[in-house]
């Protein structure tokens, strides 16, 4: 058993050590506050510090925390913001960086940056909320959070292959925002709205761009929810966008509300930014209307391990206790997070909060991406650096979403070595050969596996 986990199930449940697990005070712990033998809970790095579920402090958990480097920048660049204020959803949506000169107030930016967002005009605008640029480095253009949604210059690159739409969601598309690729299941894009603009989104052609050629309405929500009601073989809905959880509680309740009462669906979704990105959204209010859906499951979108803050573990922990179980999706990203231990410690970070490593993805195509994709052995690389090494539970599955409409294939590094008689070979993680007896696959091999030399 790891550390972590002797310390977590030993901790004594004093006040304080509630406090310093939601992340509500970095203060160190009081003397009456239990230390663990192996390390106190402040000397981990931050998105390891695990969370904390109900305890005699609950009261006093409904507050929101606010970190301590969070703390710092609100103060000084904020200066009349008040914590209510700053812990205010609609606040940090409505006080979004957007220009050029918000944008320079707050970072030393280079002279690619500023010249690419001098420059944009249409969907994928800038957008960044106050709480998600004070994790951000000032002054580094290079800094992983900040490239993932300052301007550069290669956005403006249009590389062979790159696509507008590239996963061919247009075509698939039977009535405005709802594309119905797979038999069973539908994409249901409820906004074009997001809180933060991500520079590699898969769906910058759609975004941030209310008077553009995509509407999201209340309209065209109903014309989707009259198609689902006439298919029958649609059980399972993915609500994403944009994202869902920007729209207001009382008209999402609607959207769910609708979309549960159609009796052959069984499952929905939400895929999210929102938890790392405007934390503060996941007020309990919400999570008590999320409830009444059930079943309900979330995929949260995660980048790097930065995002594990204090308050990434209040918003991921108001989810889990709500009952909806948490996976995560993470695009693999050139010089971000394209490094087997760095993207391990995000795996573990994501565990501890509840959040089930889904999918890892290679970059889409996307016009303009080219500075942000990895070649595909990077991503083999970092799940052979995983698989076997950590907790299964911690081994995403690698995929690409094949250009043109293919759906997801999944990529795993070659574990199925070949055949010798009635032996299958296999590679182990330590790539290692293993024998297994398999007499009676002799002759039926699947298509792939190659007769041992
Ligand atoms: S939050 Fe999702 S939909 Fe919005 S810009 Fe980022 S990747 Fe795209």
């Amino acid at each position: 058993m790891g550390g972590v986990e002797v310390r977590f199930e030993e901790r004594h449940e004093t006040p304080m050590n509630v406090q310093l697990l939601r992340g509500r005070d970095l203060r160190p712990p009081s003397r009456r506050a239990q230390i663990s033998p192996v390390a106190s809970e402040s000397s981990l790095p931050t998105e390891l510090i695990p969370p904390r579920t109900k305890g005699p402090t609950r009261k006093k958990a409904l507050r929101f925390p606010v970190n301590r480097e969070t703390r710092a920048f609100y103060r000084r660049f904020y200066p009349d913001t008040t914590a209510a204020e700053w812990n205010d959803w609609r606040w940090q949506l409505r006080s979004r960086i957007r220009t050029l000169s918000e944008l320079e107030r707050i970072f030393v930016l280079s002279e690619d940056e500023q010249s690419a967002v001098a420059r944009h005009t249409g969907s994928l605008p800038v957008g960044i909320t106050p709480y998600y640029a004070s994790l951000m480095d000032r002054h580094d253009p290079s800094e992983p959070l900040r490239r993932t949604h300052v301007m550069a210059g290669g956005e403006y690159v249009r590389l062979p292959g790159e696509e507008d739409d590239p996963l061919g969601e247009d075509h698939d598309t039977v009535v405005p925002g709802l594309v119905h690729r797979y038999p069973d299941r539908v994409l249901f894009l409820a906004t074009g709205t997001c809180s933060t603009y991500c520079r590699y989104c898969t769906r910058s052609r759609l975004v941030g761009n209310p008077g553009g050629e995509y509407q999201f309405n209340v309209r065209n929500w109903d014309r989707a929810i009259e198609y689902l009601e006439a298919h029958t073989e649609v059980r399972d809905v993915l609500l994403s966008g944009g994202d869902p959880l920007t729209i207001g509680d009382d008209k999402l309740d609607y959207l769910l509300g609708r979309l549960r009462a159609i009796p052959h669906i069984e499952f929905l979704r939400i895929g999210s930014k929102v938890p790392s990105v405007l934390p503060q959204r996941i007020t309990k209010e919400l999570v008590n209307m999320l409830k009444k859906h059930h079943p309900l499951w979330m995929s949260l979108h995660f980048t790097h391990p930065r995002e594990l803050t204090p308050e990434v573990t209040e918003a991921t922990a108001r989810l889990a206790d709500a009952g909806i179980p948490l996976g995560s999706q993470t695009v693999l990203l050139k010089g971000i997070n394209d490094d087997g231990e760095l993207m391990k410690r995000l795996m573990h970070g994501l565990l501890i909060r509840r959040v089930k490593p889904y999918y890892l993805y290679q970059c889409d195509p996307i016009k303009g991406s080219g500075h942000f994709r990895t070649p595909v052995a990077k991503g083999l690389e970092i799940i052979r650096a995983l698989r076997g090494h950590t907790t299964g539970y911690a081994t995403p599955m690698f995929v690409i979403d094949a250009p043109g409409g293919g759906g997801k294939i999944l990529m795993a590094p070659d574990s199925v070595v070949g055949r010798d008689g009635d032996d299958l070979l296999l590679r182990n993680f330590e790539g290692q050969i293993y024998r297994y007896p398999d007499p009676a696959g002799a002759g039926e091999e699947p298509a792939g596996i190659a007769a041992a030399e």
